[in-house]
């Protein structure tokens, strides 16, 4: 029957799909995937002959009506990205919203999505958080967009890539603050899989120290501005004491 499968895969480790995942993938009349030739690994691994056709931002104007008149002929489809949860920080919304909007439905095949392995792993509040997905790409958009969210004061998580990773902390110091706690997840479910944590200022220089550090994908989890609210009780203190000595001073 008609119906859109939006199906996470893994971020790294093939072990983690979804055994619904393989067998909706394998039932489908087509996946829509973000790079066929990447997701041919997760096929083979699958051993899934199910025909692929690309999906990504470029073609989508195209694909969409496609693939929306595949459904409405009565097919299903999936869409896939290349790693994770479709539509975080990934194609697809085109598609849904599409799908939606002609009263297909849509149901999930839910599973892994880096920010949320990170945030499970970070020790940082994970009762409210904000996801900011990738930071501004130039360093003037990247520390206005960090200045809007100084005062934020749940857990903020952000995707980053091995080319910004030493920029985007360098500036979380500046404009967060050196002290501002940050997880920063390397690899998640990879060989080289590692976290740390770290104030801010000591995280730069954690990755200063080794270029293997710098390499591979990363989520940064860094705490709400309530997390280093014992700076501004101290900041508070002085100024009362301050205040309470020229009081003093003046009798
Ligand atoms: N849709 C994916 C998801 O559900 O997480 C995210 C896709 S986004 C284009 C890719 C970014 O996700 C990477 O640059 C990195 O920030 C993060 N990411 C993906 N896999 C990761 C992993 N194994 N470890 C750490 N971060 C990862």
């Amino acid at each position: 029957p008609a119906m859109l499968w939006i199906v996470a895969t893994p971020i790294g480790n093939l072990e983690d799909v979804a055994a619904r995942a393989a067998r909706v993938l394998s039932e489908v009349a087509v996946i829509a995937a973000e790079d066929t030739r990447h997701s041919a690994r997760l096929s083979e691994h699958l051993a899934i002959g199910t025909p692929m056709l690309s999906l990504h931002e470029h073609n989508e104007a195209e694909r969409v009506p496609q693939l929306i008149g595949r459904l409405q002929a009565g097919e299903a489809v999936a869409l896939i990205s290349d790693a994770g949860t479709p539509l975080i920080s990934d194609p697809g919304f085109a598609l849904v919203r599409a799908a939606r909007a002609e009263g297909i439905e849509v149901r999930c095949v839910p599973g892994a999505c880096a920010a949320v392995a990170a945030l499970s792993v970070a020790g940082l509040p994970s009762d409210r958080f904000v996801f900011e997905g990738f930071l501004p790409a130039r360093a003037a958009g990247r520390r206005a967009r960090l200045a809007e969210l100084a005062d934020e004061t749940r857990t903020l998580l952000f995707y980053e890539s091995s080319h910004r990773i030493a920029a985007a902390v360098a500036d979380i110091a500046a404009t967060l603050g050196e002290q501002r706690p940050v997880t920063l997840c390397r690899e998640l479910t990879k060989l080289h899989e590692q976290s740390v944590q770290l104030p801010a200022e000591a995280l730069g220089q954690w990755l200063a120290v080794d270029a293997n550090r710098r390499r591979g994908e990363f989520v940064l989890v860094v705490g709400g501005a309530a997390v280093v609210e014992r700076h501004a009780v101290e900041v508070t203190l002085d100024a009362l004491l301050t205040e309470l000595l020229a009081v003093t001073g003046t009798k």
